[in-house]
């Protein structure tokens, strides 16, 4: 597919209508954008991946992120004025996997936007169950919301939504909230706005090392796509051989001049890196998704105590969560600002909330209060 003119808005959706689910999946992330994004702000749309992101839009969610926090400091104008944005808006948040901080902070978001929701936690409570192609399911969840917020363990159903809603008359968004072990960009994003915050706006010329599990970790995965956005940025994978990052990260970063290294030792770098984003071994994707007692970390990959010395002063910790030992627990409450994990929760509501205003174009009237 070589068309590309994102002035001509009736020829893309056009295009978007006829388009087979075939030659949509088939085409690379990149040029499958244009279907996704607004072709007038060019802003996303539906959200699927971290690749729809460029540079000017990370710093405008992060902006409006910033924003919508200091107005909500204002309690009864600033939360009524973020209340009215989208009183008119109603959400589905369909969550067919586990989740605490995504589900909730989503919820959060819409709350804060003055947005009504719908929830749906339990695929064996829809129609899904009953033999419904996820095609007809989420044409019919479209009949009854304006947002889609999905969760799906099928690494390809967000993007099947989006495909079939670009093809119906209820063209609502569509926000990945976690496909299967693939990406989470919303995640990605709030790591973004933590490491903005954390650097005063500055990620430029910053050290990442990221630990733990990386083939099957989705977080790091949407974390490293959005790295090409940023002035020079290395990427250092900690990782047991098994879990290595997967190959093709790795041809995305060589083909983005991001240099990377591997290591299999966290001790070995904790000292040199601007931040260390910590994840959790996913063993719910051994033995067919059954679960045992997890088994311990192995301590090469955990952070302990005494790294709190050896990193550097302006250095922090990150973790999606949920956590398990791979961080010493003296860690959690030791009061070191630099541990920043917490601080990422709160901030996950922001970004999304940023995220909402921004497809839902209400970002400047945020940025204007
Ligand atoms: N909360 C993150 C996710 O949904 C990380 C994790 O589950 O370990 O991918």
């Amino acid at each position: 597919m070589e068309f590309q003119d994102w002035s001509n808005g009736d020829e893309i959706k056009r295009q978007a209508q006829q388009i087979s689910w075939d030659d949509f999946f088939g085409m690379g992330k990149s040029d499958k954008t244009i279907f996704l994004n607004n072709s007038r702000t060019r802003n996303p749309f539906h959200v699927l991946f971290s690749q729809q992101f460029n540079r000017r839009i990370l710093d405008l969610i992060c902006q409006v992120a910033e924003k919508a926090r200091e107005i909500r400091k204002d309690r009864r104008d600033g939360r009524r004025f973020l209340r009215d944005l989208l009183f008119d808006v109603h959400a589905l948040n369909f969550f067919a996997q586990p989740s605490s901080r995504t589900f909730l902070s989503f919820g959060t978001a819409q709350k804060y936007l003055g947005m009504d929701r719908e929830d749906i936690r339990d695929p064996s409570i829809s129609s899904e169950a009953k033999g419904e192609s996820w095609f007809d399911s989420v044409r019919t969840f479209s009949a009854y919301a304006d947002l889609l917020v999905l969760r799906h363990f099928d690494k390809d159903a967000v993007e099947k939504a989006a495909w079939v809603l670009n093809k119906s008359d209820r063209r609502i968004p569509v926000i990945n909230g976690g496909s299967g072990p693939d990406q989470h960009p919303t995640q990605a994003l709030l790591d973004i706005y933590t490491l903005y915050r954390a650097f005063g706006g500055k990620i430029d010329g910053k050290t990442i090392a990221m630990v733990g599990d990386l083939a099957r970790g989705r977080t790091v995965r949407s974390l490293a796509y959005l790295m090409k956005n940023y002035e020079d940025m290395q990427l250092v994978f900690v990782a047991p051989e098994r879990l290595k990052m997967k190959v093709d990260i790795k041809s995305f970063l060589l083909r983005h001049n991001i240099p990377f290294y591997e290591t299999d030792d966290l001790r070995e770098v904790i000292g040199e890196v601007d931040a260390t984003y910590m994840t959790r071994i996913q063993d719910e994707h051994d033995k067919g998704g059954k679960k045992d007692e997890p088994a311990p970390v192995d301590p090469r990959f955990q952070f302990k105590f005494e790294y709190l010395d050896l990193m550097r002063e302006h250095a922090v910790i990150l973790h999606p969560l949920p956590k398990r030992d791979e961080i010493d627990l003296r860690v959690d409450d030791c009061g070191d600002p630099r541990v920043a994990y917490w601080d990422q929760e709160r901030n996950g509501v922001y970004t999304r909330l940023a995220l909402i205003a921004t497809i839902f174009e209400k970002e400047q009237e945020i940025l204007n209060f």
